[in-house]
């Protein structure tokens, strides 16, 4: 089963995919499925001895290109509909144990040239409106492969988070006639927030941070998404994301679980002067080892609590990020 169910309570659609259960769970390192294919062993997802980056079709998709018909009827109440869409794995590194804060700044770059061309790619179908590139790392975020790897969605229409975004930037402009991004950009970077300064990019924790250590990368200039990221802008982004996740394994002492994901404008074409590039990166980690859960208030209020003051986070990864070891 593989379909999509409107909730006319919230306005939004929830994808329910039951195949995913039977999905590779966390295999050892010898049955990875995105290690490398070594000769005289059965061929993995990537038909190759050696990779940089290898991008395919989810074997286990929520959201496919040919989706099953549903198998329940929607109502005029509960609307149904096939779960149309792209799900596309994009591994980044054929070494098993690596990390995208230790694979190098190239080869972070090289990641984001293969996210704005899977972005133009997949939004070029007229049936998607929204495409996110995002990362889950580590067992406390819920990861199922261990095997360094990103996803990219593409969604038929533009998903809770983005939309609200996107209607608040709206909202602002209207009033002011401005990008609520650009408007941040302006008082965030060089202030008591800011984490790491690129000469495109300013990474720093939001005033708003709904994770205590939760990093926001910026656009220093109005880029709506990826595609239109100029040569320069995506090494520098590179240079930026890099030393972010360096600076997190430093601070906390370990490899950094976290959740990353690329905001970006709808592929459509609407709403692109209200579109504003950046990264968010949610760790679930609150320090001392301690891990912040999405509880009865996030949950059910969608209001996050968080104890840790973003002005004390912010000094703290700065401290974890300056003269970091970030590998070329
Ligand atoms: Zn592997
Ligand atoms: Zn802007």
């Amino acid at each position: 089963m593989s379909e999509r169910r409107f909730d006319p309570t919230h306005g939004e659609w929830v994808t329910v995919a039951t195949h995913r259960q039977d999905r590779t769970y966390q295999p050892s390192a010898a049955s990875c499925p995105l290690c490398p294919t070594r000769p005289g062993h059965e061929p993995t997802e990537v038909p190759r001895e050696h990779y940089e980056i290898a991008v395919f079709a989810n074997r286990f998709p929520s959201l496919s290109t040919r989706p099953p018909e549903p198998d329940v009827e929607g109502t005029a109440l509960v609307p149904v509909e096939p779960a149309y869409g792209h799900c596309e794995v994009v591994v980044f590194t054929d070494d098993h144990h690596a990390t995208l804060a230790d694979v190098g700044v190239t080869r972070v770059r090289l990641l984001i040239e293969t996210w704005a061309r899977r972005v133009a790619d997949l939004g070029a179908d007229p049936a998607v409106r929204y495409v996110l590139p995002f990362e889950n790392k580590g067992e406390a975020v819920g990861v199922t492969l261990h095997h360094p790897h990103g996803q990219i969605f593409a969604y038929p229409d533009v998903p809770p988070r983005p939309s609200r975004e996107l209607a608040a930037a709206r909202r602002h402009h209207d009033r002011t006639g401005r990008c609520v991004f650009c408007d941040v950009v302006a008082a965030e970077a060089g202030g008591v927030r800011e984490v790491v300064a690129g000469e495109h990019f300013v990474a720093g924790v939001p005033p708003w941070a709904r994770f205590p250590y939760e990093v926001d990368v910026w656009s220093r200039a109005h880029v709506p998404s990826l595609p239109e990221l100029s040569a320069h802008a995506r090494g520098d982004l590179a240079r930026v994301l890099a030393r972010v996740l360096a600076g997190y394994d430093r601070f906390f002492g370990v490899s950094t679980s976290y959740l990353l994901g690329v905001h970006a404008a709808p592929t459509d074409g609407t709403d692109r002067d209200v579109s504003h590039l950046h990264v968010e990166i949610c760790p679930p980690h609150r320090g001392g080892g301690k891990l912040k859960y999405l509880a009865g208030s996030e949950t059910f209020g969608g209001a996050f609590l968080t104890d840790v003051a973003p002005e004390v986070a912010a000094e703290r990864l700065r401290a974890g990020c300056a003269n970091v070891e970030v590998p070329a």
